[in-house]
Parts: structure tokens; C-alpha cells; sequence
């Protein structure tokens, strides 16, 4: 348990190390929706080690569709470009909120984006 706490705890200091670097790539704008909104590091895969490409600088809304709150489609329309990154942990991060959605549009989104080919396939076997 205590271990457990700790590990969380190095890694929230890890993350915070990251978020003055994080801040100025994402121009201190959300960096899917280009919002201001309460921006803080959104962790893209917990439990594998943080680098840059894993973090994604997110408002609140964004942060709340990231761990599932389902969106309102025409809010994900303003996230569409974010698909376009070459940065992991926001073309991928948004696509699986996309590919949640379910709406119509998203299988074309994802295909004309750059995201890797087996990554691409993942994503569109879930819609
Ligand atoms: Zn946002």
C-alpha cells in the first residue's frame, strides 16, 4: 500500500517536473480544443513511463471526456484537429474520445489522419 502511495507520488512529481516544457509546446492553450480552461497534464498511459509524447496538456472539459464523461457531438468537432499531431498522447488521446463518440464522421477523421497504420486499424475495429 505504501509503496503503492509513494510510486503515485514520484510520478505526479515526474509529471509536474514535465509541466513547464508541456506548457510552453502547448502555448498554454488546451491542447485539443485550444480552451484555457483549468489546463493541467493529462497522463495518457498510467503505469508506463512519462515522456513528453505521453502527456497531453488538457483543460477540464477535455480531461473529463479523456476519462470517459460522454461528449456532446458538437463539441467534438472543436477537437477534430487535435487528430493531426504528431504528438502520441494528443492525436491518440483524442481519437479514442472520438471513436467513443460513435458519430458518423469519426471513421473518416481517423482514417485521413497521420496516426500509425496499426493504430488507425485498433481505433476503427472499436467503431
Ligand atoms: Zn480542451
Amino acid at each position: 500500500m505504501a509503496k503503492g502511495y509513494n510510486a503515485n507520488q514520484q510520478r505526479l512529481a515526474d509529471i509536474s517536473a514535465l509541466g513547464k516544457q508541456l506548457a510552453k509546446r502547448a502555448g498554454f492553450r488546451c491542447e485539443w480544443c485550444a480552451s484555457k480552461d483549468d489546463l493541467r497534464p493529462w497522463d495518457q498511459h498510467p503505469g508506463q513511463e512519462i515522456t513528453e509524447a505521453t502527456l497531453a496538456l488538457l483543460c477540464q472539459r477535455c480531461r473529463a471526456l479523456a476519462d470517459g464523461t460522454p461528449a456532446d457531438p458538437n463539441e467534438l468537432h472543436t477537437l477534430r484537429n487535435a487528430l493531426w499531431s504528431d504528438i502520441p498522447a494528443i492525436a491518440e488521446g483524442v481519437a479514442t474520445v472520438l471513436v467513443r463518440s460513435r458519430q458518423p464522421w469519426v471513421r473518416e477523421a481517423i482514417e485521413e489522419s497521420l496516426l500509425d497504420e496499426a493504430i488507425k486499424t485498433r481505433l476503427l475495429a472499436e467503431l
